[in-house]
Formats: structure tokens, sequence, C-alpha cells
């Protein structure tokens, strides 16, 4: 049979594009891919790039502060937010154009609509039109999820605070994970009165305690209201702003609630069960390791299949399922050993098993040093620094590394190099520390602090 395509992707984020660009131009395969918002998807359009785009913008009152403490004379002027909103969004026009070019120069035909599956081998456009494709690659990414209760619709989730008339002066957010932990530090840090509710006991969990306890004792020594064990009971709409209940009998009024409760695949009305993909539980889309669903025509890679959800592991996934499909290199994509930055101020950078994790696993040791670094120090800072070596006893490979700290975002993406090698403590004790510079401490770690 012929088709229309060799293969059909819907979705242009991360993943989506990677594997529509490197099909066409690496793989010489006929591309579609469709997609029903702005190219770019979560990360560039309402995710990553934004975001960090604001911690940069917020950073700078804290700057400012430090700037006087070495001798500058600087005054700050309240933050513009129409101004920088301005410069944001013509940013992301940008990004937005270059990954367009970069399809359309790779050969890719672009549809600028909403796609769903007809059936294994045919998509259906939004205006009724239908294409056939050898194979479809569904990355259609993931929503925000907001929990159902009484005034549930009075609240904002990640999506609409990029696009802020003006700042609010009293924000209250719901979540305890990455997005509530990151946009509670940049509104602070914009001059924003922060509250933060969390459920549980202790914010960001699955990640190592110590560096969890570390970040909460910053956040709220940064001026976060931060109050566990905390949740909203409803919302009404008053006249000063939401008037929000909470089951710790805090009742206060906010000019906005952001929910950051989770995210949930974008599986819904695409006609997936009905082409005969089966969806896990929670309706993400199920998968092998080469991202094939259990149509074998249909593949999967991104946020939708619920996995590992980070833009650089849609970006493997999309580049594996390529080499595999279109190149005749079975690949998995590999989940293993995935460094991550969460990007609170300040910032943490993870990679491998947390404390917890590897002592349930066998014999540990553990180094770990916490200290006012020297910048900051100098400034009149109380901030320490947290820098974290998980390492096995047998073997004496380090298993993790948890670093909080300015820039612990760059500074893991380096020694996750390393941990991926398999390096040793003693690898990483021979290696000559990069003085005077704070993750110099990472190779000076003399003693271990605890065993486990
Ligand atoms: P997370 O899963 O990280 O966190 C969700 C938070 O909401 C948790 O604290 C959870 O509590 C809480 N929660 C869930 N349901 C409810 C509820 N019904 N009521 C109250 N609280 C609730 O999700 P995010 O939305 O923060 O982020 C989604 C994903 O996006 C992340 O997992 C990550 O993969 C990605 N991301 C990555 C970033 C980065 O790399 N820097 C930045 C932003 C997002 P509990 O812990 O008790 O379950």
């Amino acid at each position: 049979m012929a088709f229309d395509y060799d293969l059909f992707v819907i979705g242009g984020g991360s993943g989506g594009v990677r594997a529509a660009r490197l099909a066409a131009s690496e793989a010489g395969a006929k591309v579609a891919l469709a997609e029903e918002y702005r190219m770019g998807g979560t990360c560039v359009i309402r995710g990553c790039v934004p975001k960090k785009l604001m911690v940069f913008a917020s950073g700078y009152a804290g700057a400012m502060d430090d700037a006087r403490a070495f001798g500058w004379e600087v005054a700050a002027g309240g933050f513009d937010w129409p101004l920088f909103r301005g410069k944001l969004d013509a940013e992301l026009d940008r990004l937005e154009g270059i990954y367009r070019t970069n399809l359309q120069k790779a050969g890719v035909d672009i549809f600028d609509a909403r796609a769903t599956l007809a059936d294994p081998h045919t998509v259906r456009l939004a205006d009724g039109t239908e294409k056939t494709a050898r194979h479809i690659l569904v990355a259609t990414g993931g929503r925000p999820f907001v929990p159902e209760f009484p005034g549930a619709e009075h609240v904002i989730t990640s999506n609409e605070v990029f696009r802020f008339e003006a700042l609010p002066k009293r924000v209250l957010i719901v979540g305890g994970g990455y997005i509530a932990c990151e946009f509670a530090c940049i509104l602070n840090g914009l001059g924003v009165e922060v509250t933060q509710y969390y459920r549980g006991a202790q914010i960001l969990r699955g990640f190592d305690e110590e560096a969890r306890g570390h970040i909460a004792g910053a956040m709220c020594d940064n001026g976060i209201d931060l109050r566990v064990g905390t949740v909203v009971q409803r919302i009404d709409r008053v006249e000063e702003g939401l008037w929000v209940k909470s089951t710790d009998g805090h009742d206060a009024v906010y000019d906005e609630v952001l929910y950051a409760t989770g995210r949930v695949p974008n599986t819904e009305g695409l006609g997936l069960e009905q082409a005969g993909v089966k969806l896990r539980q929670n309706g993400a889309v199920e998968v092998d390791a080469y991202s094939q669903t259990s149509v074998p025509s249909i593949y999967a890679v991104g946020d939708v299949t619920d996995r590992v959800n980070l833009t650089p592991v849609a970006i493997r996934e999309g580049a594996a399922f390529v080499e595999t499909v279109f190149k005749g290199n079975a690949t998995r994509a590999d989940h293993a050993l995935v460094p991550g930055a969460v990007f609170t101020q300040p910032e943490f950078g993870t990679v491998g098993m947390t404390e917890e994790e590897a002592s349930a696993h066998g014999p540990i040791e553990v180094y770990a040093t916490a200290f006012r670094p020297m910048q900051t120090g100098f400034a009149g800072r109380e901030d320490r620094v947290l820098m974290k070596l998980i390492v096995c006893a047998r073997s004496r490979k380090v298993l993790g590394c948890h670093i909080v700290a300015d820039h612990a975002g760059e500074m893991i993406q380096l020694a996750a190099i390393a941990i991926k090698m398999g390096a040793t403590k003693e690898d990483f004790d021979r290696t000559v520390a990069v003085h005077p510079t704070m993750a110099e401490e990472l190779v000076t770690l003399k003693a271990p602090v605890r065993t486990g």
C-alpha cells in the first residue's frame, strides 16, 4: 500500500520535532508534523525556556544587594514586568520561528492543526482531511492537572504565569514538586509575597532528603511562607481577591492561586483507544523500550508516555525511535542516571540515587559538606551550599551526587558524565581541585559523614 508519508508526527514539542527532523534529514523519510498550538511545545512556549528566563530575571534583586556589599553603588528601581514580558514574548516568537524553519529546511510538511488517529495508519486533521503514513509518532506531551474542589475554577496553572498582565502582589502556590518550588522562588525573587502549601511533610518528594531539607530551609529564609501538611479546602472570589480556606486554619486572601499539582498526559480525544493503542491507568501511552505502542505502526515519545518527563529525555527518545525505525539500528532510549536540575533559589542539581535509595540497595558511604560559599559569604549572606556524594562501599562507585548551590545545574551536568562512566570515589579524589570554586569540594571530601 502506498502511504502519503513514511512518518506522521502528532505534536510539535521537543520529542516530536527532533524525531521529524532526524527522520527527514538523516533517513530521507517523507515526513509530516501536525501541531495544534505553537511550535516548540511545553519546553519552549510555556515551560523550561520562559521559566529559566524568569529565573534569571528574579535573581537580579539579590544580585543587586550583593553588588552593594561588594562596593557598588546600585539602586534598584522596581521590576518592570510589562517590559520583561514583551521581551519574553519576542524571544519565544523567535525560538518558535527557528523550530519551524528547521523543520521546513529538513523537508517536513507542517500542518498547523489538531490531528487525531483515524486508524493505525491514518491521521485526521481538524478540517477532516486524512493523511496516511507507514508510521505514526504520538508526541502530544502533557498538561497541568488541577484536582477537583470547591472553587477550582478560580485557580491558574503554570501555563498562565507567563501571561500575567501585571505581577500579582500576593500569590498562593499549591504543590511541592518541581513547578511549585520553582515558581515560589521566581515570584518571591520578583518581589511577590509568596505562600506555598504542600500536602506532605517535606517538599520535593522523591529527591534526596537532606537536599530537600536544605532547599526548604533556604526558601523559608528567603521569605517564602512555606506551609507543609496543608491542603486547600475551598476558594471563593471576594472583593479583595481570592479567599482561600485551608486545613491548617490559615485562611487568607490572595490575588492569584497557582496550582502546580502535577501534569497528565495529553491522550484524551486523540482516537488512541479506538485505534487499538493501550493506555496506562493514568492515561499515558503504554510503550516498550523502543517507544512502540501496542499497535506496531504507532510509536510514542516524551511526556505523553510518562516515563522520565524531561525535555532532553524526550529528545533522546525521539532520536532512538528514528534510529530504530528508519535506520535499522534498534536503539533503546537510556533512562538510567538521568541528571536533572530544579531551578529553585538556591538551585538543585542531582544525578543518581538518593541516600535513602542507595542505602536500601547495600552498604554505602555518604560524603557531604555544607558551607558558606565565598561570593555570597563575602556579601554577608547566610546561604549555605550543600555538596553530597553517595558511594557504594563495595564497588567504590559514586552512586549519586546532589548539589544545592547557585549554578548547581551547570555543575551536575559535568559530574554526571563521570558518574555515568562509572567513576569511583577514588577517581573523584585523584582529580585535582579547581580553586577557588564551590565545585572543588566534590573532589576534596575526605571522610564519610555517615555509613549506611
Ligand atoms: P510533580 O509531580 O513534580 O509535583 C506535583 C506536586 O503536587 C507534588 O508535590 C504532589 O504532592 C502535589 N499534588 C499532587 N496532587 C495533589 C493534590 N490533589 N492536592 C495537593 N497537592 C497535590 O509535578 P509538577 O507539576 O511540579 O511537574 C511535572 C513534571 O514536569 C515534573 O515531574 C518534571 O518531570 C517536569 N518538570 C521539570 C522541571 C525541571 O527539570 N527543572 C521543571 C518543571 C517541571 P505529593 O508529593 O504528595 O505527591
